[in-house]
């Protein structure tokens, strides 16, 4: 072990419920030879095994625990925990795309793994899990044999761990646009430049279950992406759709995905910023019959709450304010610091403030490939929300 750190008495309360990050404020002492991301033993207060992990003094987040056992973190961990992975994807039927490796709760912190399809896109966002890399790559090639892999390191928490931020092909290149299929439409998705990982997996079952929601209907959708919600709708026979989307290499795929499951000549797509057109359109006292809103997560902070909290209250109160008697708001949220609660506060207050009575007709979070640690709250973190508008 390249070295050992010794938790304050205070702390053990708390990751007794199985947290497995250690923050700085709870370490009485570091005993650690090596450089950040180096693997350490944990131990309690009094001196016993608490658990392994790997170890950044840069990081408030000081510690990421991978074991609680007293085993060897080697290749062949991370052999046997991706195999973990793929196994259980395989036993749910998450086999063609899905969310392979969900970070914490899949016991890996700080690694995400997308597959679409032959390919992967991997994201390392934390200093000792990228060390292990090249292990985690070969796993992955030994147990899935993927036509290409492809590493999303753009993204800026990375920052927060001293890791540089990248991007680029981890096997031999592969074209990076290339179609998926999902509940038998397709998608182009771009790996390469497309937000995230490309594409957001987490949102399938949701956007089945619209369906009998948006048949004949007029839609407005907000924050549509690469327009998969649009060609759902569309599939599923609402008559019009205007999508809105600030960036314009987004509404191109989504032009092109609605071309390609042939439902073009019933969407509009408009590059513009979501809050001002919700703003104008209802000043105007436009009318839909549903309006679907799934805007980015408005808080990455604890500082930010408040600021994510008004965001949801306008967009929403805005959406209500448009919706025809009957309607239907479907509208998400995929910030994990506003919980489950607090957003459907959110919205009751948006509905309250618009004079619109709503009822809940359906609520979901994420599919079973993004399994929900409840220890672990940032495991938690999608809300899909369907209410009937009066
Ligand atoms: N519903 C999509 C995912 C939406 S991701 C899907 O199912 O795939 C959030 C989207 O909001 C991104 O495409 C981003 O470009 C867009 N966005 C962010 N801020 C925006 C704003 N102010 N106005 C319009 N779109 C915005």
């Amino acid at each position: 072990m390249a070295g050992k750190v010794i938790l304050k008495k205070q702390a053990e309360k708390r990751l007794r419920w199985s947290h497995p990050w250690i923050f700085a404020g709870e370490i009485a002492k570091e005993q650690v030879q090596e450089g950040p991301g180096a693997i350490v033993d944990v131990l309690n207060s009094a001196g016993k095994f608490w658990g392994r992990g790997y170890w950044n003094p840069q990081s408030q987040i000081r510690v990421r625990l991978l074991t609680r056992k007293e085993e060897p973190v080697d290749e062949g961990f991370f052999f046997q925990r991706l195999r973990q992975c793929w196994h259980y994807r395989q036993q749910i039927g998450y086999t063609e795309n899905c969310r392979l490796v969900f970070a914490e709760a899949d016991q890996l912190p700080g690694l995400i793994v997308d597959k679409f399809g032959d390919y992967l896109v991997l994201q390392t966002l934390a200093l000792g899990m990228d060390r292990w890399k090249p292990a985690i790559v070969h796993a992955l090639e030994q147990l899935l044999q993927p036509a290409g892999i492809y590493e999303r390191n753009d993204a800026p928490v990375r920052e927060l761990e001293g890791l540089p931020l990248t991007k680029g092909f981890l096997s031999k290149p592969f074209p990076t646009t290339f179609q998926i299929r999902e509940n038998n439409l397709r998608f182009w998705v771009d790996v390469a430049n497309g937000q995230k990982t490309g594409y957001f997996l987490d949102q399938r079952l949701n956007r089945l279950a619209i369906a009998p929601f948006v048949r004949d209907a007029e839609i407005l959708e907000a924050f549509c992406y690469t327009g998969s919600f649009t060609c759902h709708a569309a599939a599923f026979g609402a008559k019009h759709i205007t999508a809105i989307d600030a960036s314009a290499d987004a509404l191109q795929l989504a032009q092109q995905n609605a071309e390609l499951n042939g439902v073009s000549p019933s969407c509009t797509f408009l590059e513009a910023n979501a809050f001002d057109v919700l703003k104008q359109w209802a000043g105007e006292k436009r009318s839909f019959d549903v309006v679907m809103l799934d805007p980015p997560a408005f808080a990455k902070s604890r500082q930010q709450i408040q600021s994510a909290i008004t965001g949801y209250k306008e967009i929403n109160l805005r959406a209500l304010k448009m919706i025809r008697p009957g309607g239907f708001l479907i509208t998400s949220s995929c910030t994990n610091l506003v919980p489950a609660p607090l957003f459907l506060e959110i919205i009751q207050q948006a509905a309250a403030d618009a004079r619109r009575q709503i009822r809940q007709v359906l609520f979901h979070t994420q599919p079973p490939d993004h399994p929900i640690v409840w220890t672990i709250e940032s495991t938690a973190y999608l809300k899909f929300l369907i209410v009937q508008v009066q």
